[in-house]
């Protein structure tokens, strides 16, 4: 076998600090984050090795730290991957996606690829009896793209185009835009599997070719990229109408996007960036799924001790997240 910068090994159980708790882990998923880590390139720079991987564990309260409620010990819960500061002025405003200072499990701290892990009490949400597996696919894809539905501000009956509709952020964005009343549009390089009821389907082919697949008089009032090409987002923002709005989502984007700022001008148009979610959005992501309203697929699942094939399935195309069972 190749050498995937990863090892298997024991390490000491953390003990919760004040304000933490201490997750029997179930279940955690294997995320691009990872791999930035594991080559310490992108946002991934940000970790010392060695770290324990691992942004999205599911399990059970084991123990609890200083200064947290006993009686959550037994509770079924999942982590966000996104820990704010809880102090700075956008946490302040409850827009916690947008503090300057918050640090990722399995970056900055030791993450859920492991039995047990200790994270701050503010990122560990219940389960609602959502089984650990779908609250680790959930608990990061769901809640960024309503992120990227709330900075759209996406009304009932707009015309939303999805690209990169394929991968599991892009499968969300047509769940969530069809929950939305929005008149959703799927655009993807290969047809979509299981496409939902009353998504229309571009498929671009694998150049990715949007322009020469869509009709002359195709318009958007919102694009959700969730590609990371700027070539294809380009191309979407060229099919936005008046006052369209552009958010992208993807968390390896191209650097270099090209577009018509003169028709930003006149068309009114915007164009987003976001990353992370707030609280309110993983309580609302969490409960979206558990009514079925959402639907994360999950690929692949593999135990902890075959790690090395959960990163390798990872990186083979796929349809779904693929998920570490601890
Ligand atoms: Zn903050």
């Amino acid at each position: 076998m190749t050498d995937d910068g990863v090892r298997v090994g024991d390490v000491a159980a953390p003990a919760p600090a004040a304000g933490e708790v201490l997750l029997r882990v179930e279940t955690v998923g294997v995320n691009q984050l990872d791999l930035n880590v594991i080559a310490g390139a992108g946002p991934g720079a940000a970790a010392r090795l060695p770290r324990t991987l691992g942004l999205d564990p599911a399990g059970t309260v084991a123990a609890v730290g200083a200064g947290v409620d006993a009686n959550l010990i037994g509770s079924e819960v999942v982590a966000k991957p996104n820990i704010p500061c809880g102090h700075c002025r956008w946490c302040g405003e409850h827009r916690e996606s947008e503090c300057p200072a918050q640090e990722v499990l399995g970056v900055h701290r030791d993450g859920g690829a492991c039995e047990a892990v200790a994270v701050p009490l503010s990122v560990v949400f219940p389960r609602h009896g959502l089984p650990a597996a779908t609250a680790t696919a959930a608990v990061h894809s769901v809640p960024i793209v309503l992120n990227a539905f709330d900075a759209a501000d996406v009304r009932v009956g707009e015309r939303v185009l999805v690209t990169g509709a394929g991968g599991v952020l892009g499968r969300v964005a047509l769940d969530i835009g069809r929950h939305l009343g929005t008149s959703v549009t799927a655009a993807s390089r290969h047809p979509v599997p299981d496409l939902p009821a009353g998504v229309r389907e571009i498929v671009t082919g694998p150049t990715s070719d949007l322009a020469g697949a869509v009709t002359p008089s195709d318009r958007f009032d919102v694009v959700i990229d969730t590609s990371g090409s700027a070539a294809l987002l380009a191309q979407a923002v060229a099919l936005l109408g008046w006052c369209g709005r552009a958010v992208f989502c993807a968390a390896s984007v191209d650097a270099d996007l090209h577009v018509d700022a003169h028709a930003f001008y006149l068309q009114r148009r915007r164009l987003v960036g976001v990353a992370s979610a707030t609280f309110d959005q993983v309580t609302r992501g969490l409960e979206l799924v558990r009514q079925g309203a959402v639907h994360v697929p999950i690929a692949q699942r593999f135990p902890l001790d075959d790690i090395h094939s959960a990163y390798a399935a990872f990186a083979a195309p796929r349809h779904g997240k693929v998920i570490i069972d601890v």
